[in-house]
């Protein structure tokens, strides 16, 4: 890419409307997030944050408006929703490993079942992966011989072993000891280094103001405030988020 032209928008949300029965979770959100870019979403409980998430891979149905994810609508009901997800990485609070199978197997099923690539380009892919969050080492233990911060690195190079374009992380840290939260942050901070486009969302402020090249506030579904990390973060303009801060740093 020149330094001249615009980063490409990976993902476009627009007017996105979700319902669960009667309740309406999230009530017109616009999103953009343009390539290399990382966004990060903060919020209160119930906001609406994951659902958003889930949204964006459509792991849920949205219930009206619209999400473009590199120029292709992928609300379009003609759009084969699985080749969609295949190129978005998730990251969940809760790892989701195999239990019974290795790390190394951990990184490679997908790419072999989804990608249908062979087992040694798996192979090479997942251990350059493992690599990356350093953990090449422990290609052949099984998760349960992993601390939480090292079974979270494995899920994040099992994501990035499907060559994502986008990866989701939906409060990464939250269900780790704190002192593992650094080297998972470290992992995401380098990623974001590298020029990956991410929206994470975290209630790590620290992180959010540092990597995050915008921040979104999200609070009963709507999108509060938005701006560059520092000004959402050091100098809110919305009393809401205002409120947020406060109770959380
Ligand atoms: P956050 O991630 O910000 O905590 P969520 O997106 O998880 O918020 O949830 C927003 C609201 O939607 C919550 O009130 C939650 O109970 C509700 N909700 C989320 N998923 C479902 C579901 N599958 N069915 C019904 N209600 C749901
Ligand atoms: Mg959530």
């Amino acid at each position: 890419m020149s330094a001249t032209s615009p980063a490409p928008t990976v993902v476009s949300v627009t007017g996105l409307r979700k319902s669960f029965g009667e309740r309406e979770v999230l009530r017109g959100i616009d999103l953009d997030v343009a390539a290399g870019e990382v966004v990060c979403v903060i919020g209160p409980s119930g906001s609406g944050k994951s659902t958003l998430l889930r949204c964006v891979n459509l792991l849920e149905q949205p219930t009206s408006g619209r999400i473009d994810l590199l120029g292709v609508e992928v609300t379009d009901p003609d759009v084969d929703i699985d080749r969609v997800r295949t190129h978005v990485g998730m990251v969940f609070q809760q790892f989701n490993l195999f239990a019974h199978r290795t790390v190394l197997d951990n990184c490679t099923i997908a790419q072999r079942g989804v990608l249908r690539r062979s087992r040694a380009e798996a192979e090479r892919v997942a251990l350059a992966n493992l690599e990356r969050v350093g953990l090449a080492d422990r290609a052949q233990a099984m998760p349960a011989q992993l601390s939480g911060g090292q079974q979270q690195r494995v899920a994040i190079a099992r994501a990035l072993s499907m060559d994502p374009m986008l990866m989701l992380f939906d409060e990464p840290t939250s269900a780790l000891d704190p002192e593992l939260v650094g080297d998972v942050l470290g992992v995401m901070r380098d990623l974001a280094d590298a020029g990956m486009t991410m929206i994470v969302v975290t209630h790590e402020m620290a992180f959010a103001r540092e990597v995050g090249d915008r921040v979104v506030f999200m609070d009963d579904g709507v999108v509060v405030e938005s701006g560059p990390a520092d000004r959402v973060i050091g100098a809110p303009t919305e009393e809401r988020t205002r409120a947020f801060l406060q109770r959380v740093l």
